[in-house]
């Protein structure tokens, strides 16, 4: 019994997974206040902190100084920082590049060219795109999910990049199951026996159609997966993105979480 109370002392671990902050200060400012109150014991960030939006340079600050235990490049850190070429990139996508690449340092892309691409810690894997291509692979297909589950150690494996919060696992027997969040604070319990994809949305431009920041929590020792909607000013994201000359379509679709 003593033993047993201590062992699952010591197991007892929340961890807070963020990913695509994507320059958008405002959200990651209202996901930092509800992380701060959580008691979290780890937070994990899976990447694309810059591109796209108005604050690159207060996004990785504000990032450092929660002291993530794992912190994962996206393809968007990955061309600010000159290791990526936006070829594959739309042309928005592209032209955010250049402004956020002129609005941070030398430190600051050196600083983001020295993440890696994934991490592990216990039997979780953490990427950005997927476990095949944890840079830019995006998983937002059965065929991709099915193929991808088996291509890391572990039960389950954290990711974005799609923007879109979502949970695929399959069983021993190959049985699928997918669970996609809606509303407000969405808890999922995890089952022992399913290996796991758990897509954390994302903070700056959530893409399921609902605007607001999405990220979760994960209560290791309960299996408990929490989704969070935390609402933002977008009205001052999007004065800012003007003022920046950022593309249109980047500017309306946080009105719109597509
Ligand atoms: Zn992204």
């Amino acid at each position: 019994m003593q033993w047993r109370k201590q062992h699952s002392f010591n197991n007892i671990m929340k961890y807070a997974v963020i990913s695509d902050i994507h320059s958008n200060f405002e959200s990651l400012s209202a996901v930092v206040a509800d992380i701060r109150v959580s008691g979290v014991d780890k937070v994990i960030c899976l990447g694309d902190v810059v591109g796209y939006g108005p604050n690159p340079a207060e996004c990785v600050a504000a990032i450092k100084e929660l002291a993530p235990a794992l912190w994962i490049a996206g393809n968007h850190d990955a061309a600010v920082s000159d290791k990526l070429s936006t070829k594959d990139f739309s042309e928005d996508a592209a032209a955010a590049i250049e402004i956020n690449k002129n609005l941070t340092s030398k430190e600051e892309k050196d600083f983001l060219a020295s993440v890696p691409y994934s991490a592990s810690d216990s039997a979780v894997f953490f990427v950005h795109g997927s476990p095949r291509n944890p840079l830019s692979e995006y998983l937002h297909s059965f065929e991709k999910l099915r193929q991808n589950i088996s291509l890391f150690d572990g039960k389950i494996c954290f990711v974005g990049h799609t923007h879109k919060p979502l949970i695929y696992s399959v069983d021993e027997s190959g049985l699928e199951l997918t669970q996609i969040p809606e509303g407000d604070s969405m808890e999922f319990h995890l089952i022992s026996g399913r290996k796991y994809i758990i897509n954390a949305g994302s903070v700056g431009q959530p893409r399921d159609g609902d605007k607001r920041s999405c990220f979760l929590y994960y209560d290791s020792d309960a299996d408990i997966i929490t989704y969070r909607r935390i609402p933002y000013d977008i009205a001052a994201v999007k004065a800012k993105m003007s003022a920046l000359h950022l593309p249109e379509f980047l500017i309306n679709r946080l009105d719109e979480g597509i």
